[in-house]
Parts: C-alpha cells; sequence; structure tokens
C-alpha cells in the first residue's frame, strides 16, 4: 500500500462521519443545524467530490451565539487564570492526540499538502499552549505611585469577542486567534470560513471534549455576507479579530461603526524578497522558493515579489526557474506532493487568469503557467520574469503558487519598489552587508521583516502588518492588548486637598 492509499484509508472514517452529520454549528454547549433548517454543500478541492453540508447560518444563529457568549461570560472572566490554563492544555493534548485525523481533515477539505499540514496541526496546540501558560498573569498590571494616590492598572477581558478566519491554514489560523482570547478570559463566536469548515468542528469537539464550559465558544458556520456580517454587527459581540482580505476587512470596519467594535485586522500581502548581490545566494533562493511555493502560495506571509539585484539576476532566475519547474504537483495526501490543488474552483480561475495578464503586461513566463490536464484545482508553480513593479502582477495579492520577479540597480531603487504597493505585511531581506541590511530594514514599510531567513515564526514576538495588511498585532502580549481592557484604579494614601467648590 502506497502511503497516499494509506492516508486515505485513515481518513476515510472521519469523512463517512462527516457526511453523515454534517458540519453542525455548537452554539451554547449545543451542536445544533442552522435554526431555519439551510445548509450548503462542501466539496474536496481535490477531486471536486461532495464532502459534506454544512449549516447555512443567519442572524437568528448569530443572536444565538452572542446571547450563549455573552451568558457564558462573567463566569469564565472570573475562573482563575490558574484553571482556565489547565483547560487549554488539556484542549492542546486533545489536539495533540488527534493530530493526524486534524491533518488528514484540512488536507482533503483545503487541498494544503500533508507535508506541511501535520507541522500546522501541531502549531495549533503550541497556540493553545503558549497562550495558557500566560493566562495566570493575563490581568497583572502596574503600580504608578504619585505623591497623593497609589495609582494600580489592572487589565479585564473586553467581553464576548467574534472571531472571522479565513480557508487559508484554517486550523493554525483559529487556534491562534481563539486561545489567546479564552486564556485573557473572553468567550468566543467563531464563524470560519465557508470553503474549509471540518477543522473548525474538529477543534469545537476538542474544546467540548476538554471540559470548556458551554458558551465559552460557539460555533457559527455559513456564509460571509450572511452569518459573517451579523457577527459584525452585533451589539453583544465587543471585537471582531478578522484574518482575511483587505477589501473584507474594509466591508467588516463599516457595520462595526455602529456598535463601535474594536475591531483587529490581519489582512492582503504581496511580500517583497529582496536578494543583494552580496548575499547568499543559494540560502536565498532556497527561502523565496519555499517561501512562495509552499502552503500552495495561499500564504498571507509568502514572499510573492521577488527583487533581484540585476548583477545576478540572469543567472539567479535561471536556476530558480528550473527549481520552479521541479516541484512536484500532486495529491495532497502523498507525502512527496509539495504544492496540492487550490482551494476552490474560483480561486483557481483567478490564480490562472494572471497567466494571460502577466503576458498582457509584457512579463515572461520562466516556468509554469499552465494547469495539469487532471480532474482538481490544480496549478503549476508559476514564475513571471522581466516584470515590473507597476504590473499587476506585481500589484495585486495573487495567493497562489505564482511568483513575480523584478530587477533593481541599486539599493535605493530596490527600497523604492519594495514600498511602492499598498500592502505591508512581511518582508525578506537578503545581504551580507550589516550595515545596509540595518538601514534597508529601518525604511522598509512592513509589519514583520526577516534579514536572511523565511519566514520563522516566534509566538512571542508581534505578528501583524501594516498599510492594507492589517491593523494590531498578535503574539507575546500584544494578542492580550486587543482582547484586555486596561483598568486604572487611583487609590488615595491621604487627606490630599480637594477643592472645595459652593463652600
Ligand atoms: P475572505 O476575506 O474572503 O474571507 C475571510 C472570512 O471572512 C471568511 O470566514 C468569510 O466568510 C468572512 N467574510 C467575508 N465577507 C464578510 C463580511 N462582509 N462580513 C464578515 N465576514 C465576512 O478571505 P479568504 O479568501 O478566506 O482568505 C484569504 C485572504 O486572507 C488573503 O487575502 C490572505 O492574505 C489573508 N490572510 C491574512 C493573514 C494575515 O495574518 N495577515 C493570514 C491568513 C490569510
Amino acid at each position: 500500500m502506497t502511503e497516499l492509499s494509506a492516508n486515505l484509508t485513515k481518513l476515510a472514517p472521519t469523512l463517512a462521519r462527516f457526511k453523515a452529520d454534517g458540519v453542525m454549528n455548537h452554539i451554547g454547549g449545543n451542536s445544533q443545524p442552522a435554526l431555519s433548517g439551510a445548509v450548503f454543500d462542501n466539496a474536496s478541492p481535490v477531486d471536486e467530490s461532495h464532502i459534506c453540508t454544512v449549516a447555512r447560518s443567519d442572524v437568528a444563529d448569530i443572536d444565538a451565539a452572542a446571547k450563549a457568549a455573552k451568558a457564558a461570560f462573567p463566569a469564565w472572566r472570573d475562573m482563575a487564570g490558574t484553571e482556565r490554563k489547565k483547560i487549554l492544555h488539556r484542549i492542546a493534548d486533545l489536539i495533540v492526540e488527534r493530530a493526524e485525523e486534524i491533518a488528514l481533515c484540512e488536507c482533503w477539505d483545503t487541498g494544503q499538502a500533508i507535508r506541511f499540514m501535520s507541522k500546522a496541526a501541531l502549531r495549533g496546540a503550541e497556540n493553545f499552549r503558549f497562550f495558557a501558560d500566560r493566562a495566570p498573569s493575563a490581568r497583572d498590571g502596574q503600580s504608578l505611585p504619585s505623591s497623593t494616590l497609589i495609582n494600580i492598572t489592572t487589565r479585564v477581558p473586553i467581553g464576548p469577542v467574534g472571531v472571522i478566519t479565513p480557508w487559508n491554514t484554517p486550523f493554525m489560523l483559529s487556534t491562534w486567534k481563539i486561545a489567546p482570547a479564552l486564556a485573557a478570559g473572553c468567550t468566543v463566536v467563531h464563524k470560519p470560513a465557508e470553503f474549509s469548515p471540518m477543522t473548525a468542528r474538529l477543534l469545537m469537539e476538542i474544546a467540548h471534549e476538554a471540559g470548556l464550559p458551554a458558551g465559552v465558544w460557539n460555533l457559527v458556520n455559513g456564509l460571509g455576507e450572511e452569518a459573517g456580517k451579523s457577527l459584525t454587527e452585533h451589539p453583544d459581540i465587543k471585537a471582531i479579530a478578522f484574518v482575511g482580505e483587505s477589501r473584507t476587512g474594509s466591508m467588516i470596519m463599516k457595520p462595526g461603526a455602529d456598535t463601535l467594535k474594536r475591531v483587529h485586522f490581519e489582512l492582503g500581502g504581496k511580500n517583497p524578497v529582496i536578494v543583494f548581490e552580496d548575499a547568499d545566494l543559494e540560502r536565498a533562493m532556497d527561502a523565496a522558493i519555499f517561501m512562495i511555493y509552499s502552503l500552495n502560495g495561499e500564504r498571507c506571509t509568502s514572499s510573492s515579489r521577488l527583487l533581484i539585484q540585476a548583477s545576478v539576476a540572469e543567472e539567479f532566475l535561471g536556476k530558480m526557474a528550473a527549481r520552479v519547474d521541479n516541484i512536484k504537483v500532486g495529491h495532497p495526501l502523498d507525502p512527496t506532493t509539495e504544492i496540492g490543488p487550490l482551494i476552490h474552483q474560483t480561486h483557481f480561475d483567478k490564480v490562472t487568469s494572471y497567466f494571460d495578464i502577466a503576458r498582457t503586461n509584457g512579463a515572461t513566463i520562466a516556468a509554469g503557467g499552465t494547469t495539469p490536464d487532471q480532474p482538481g484545482h490544480y496549478v503549476r508553480p508559476t514564475l513571471f520574469t522581466d516584470a515590473t513593479n507597476d504590473m499587476r502582477i506585481a500589484q495585486e495579492e495573487i495567493f497562489g503558487p505564482v511568483l513575480t520577479a523584478i530587477t533593481f540597480n541599486s539599493e535605493d531603487e530596490a527600497l523604492q519598489i519594495a514600498n511602492d504597493i499598498p500592502y505591508g505585511l512581511t518582508g525578506y531581506v537578503w545581504t551580507n552587508d550589516l550595515t545596509r541590511a540595518l538601514r534597508f530594514t529601518n525604511q522598509l514599510e512592513a509589519g514583520m521583516i526577516w534579514v536572511n531567513s523565511e519566514n520563522v515564526r516566534h509566538l512571542p514576538t508581534p505578528f501583524g502588518g501594516v498599510k492594507a495588511s492589517g491593523i494590531g498585532r498578535d503574539g507575546g502580549d500584544w494578542s492580550f492588548d486587543f482582547y484586555m481592557e486596561q483598568k486604572h484604579i487611583g487609590l488615595a494614601t491621604g487627606t490630599h486637598n480637594i477643592q472645595r467648590l459652593g463652600a
């Protein structure tokens, strides 16, 4: 038996369960269909086969979930941080126990390759452990004494929050947003992406099994324009943590204004990897290839614009095209696969439309630009060269395994090209000149920058973007800044003079 067929065999019982039950909501501790009974279909990007039906929720389901989250909030807020820590660690333990099942489902539902997804499930467990350990100190504050008062600060959880997640690495991203909210003492209504509902359901089952009290975490499935929009409008929801496209972020901000919602946005990117002639070019190439072609290129932090110094460009791009041609496109459950099928037909159509756009723009397709002749949303990894930064292929987030290469002559020109974009999520700089690295990173407009490295996530560091790539930061204590309110309490130390009006 090949490893692919062994993985298909392992996945079969979970798929049968999903087919029989569908993906239900989980509100106030109960699994239930949408109150209207409506469903939508979920298909696999691998072969477009039907996986299951999914609850198509509307304003009534969101209202029920928000009320459940509101009712559960006081007890969860007031539970000792040490107790919340224990429950969150139990969730992490159960994620680890079911990591293989989660990874297989994620691949089947999203088309992501198993070689990356097995680690993504474990990353989800790490997110829970990281924030679990911080739960006991989440309310800590400062003492800021003045001559007449002892001023103390403390943090309190903001209340029930809405979490809206996208379809790219949905399991990992859900844990990344939900774990700190729970650790802070907030209750949650989660609306996962309609294209990838399976692992959010598994995660909810795990939380339930771990003993999370009813109503603390509610799952409501549905479409963005229906369930998602209702969540952003609900008066009991105090904040929205959103991961998705930049224009969806704008759409969420508008209805949020009526109820003065706090928002945290992790949005799109068109991230530059800048390779100077003095860099370790082999490592730079490994990292650039990894950062755009892993995870099907469906990754917000992907290095989708390669800025390469003209003096080394011809040789670098020649070698790169050969490497890209060599990347293995295949079934996501085959461990040798490097790129699986794209999430959905509409996304496949969007990504492949850029092949013609590149030709019309006058760029060269140095690798890929085709689709394999087989069912499923498969795309050959693609490299565009001879591009300029004003082309659509250089300015727009394609969100697939597609890299646009642009040459530059000087450091100033590289900086100007790198910053000439609406986005500012990540940047990757390759140089062995320390002073240049310091100078360049100081002026590069991005929330996160790596020098001589691919994106290596370290949970205590701030994660987020500038410009159209986001508002706010996650990671470390920054997550608690979003999910909690600062409170100041001033205590008089004596009888200081109080002005006496009308005395
Ligand atoms: P999307 O914006 O289409 O959808 C994301 C979520 O928002 C889904 O759950 C969707 O149902 C919901 N939604 C859609 N319209 C809504 C509305 N009007 N009101 C409320 N909710 C609504 O994004 P996607 O296509 O699922 O994901 C890909 C995008 O996410 C890319 O742009 C990518 O860069 C971005 N992303 C960013 C980060 C980051 O950390 N910056 C991480 C992952 C993905």
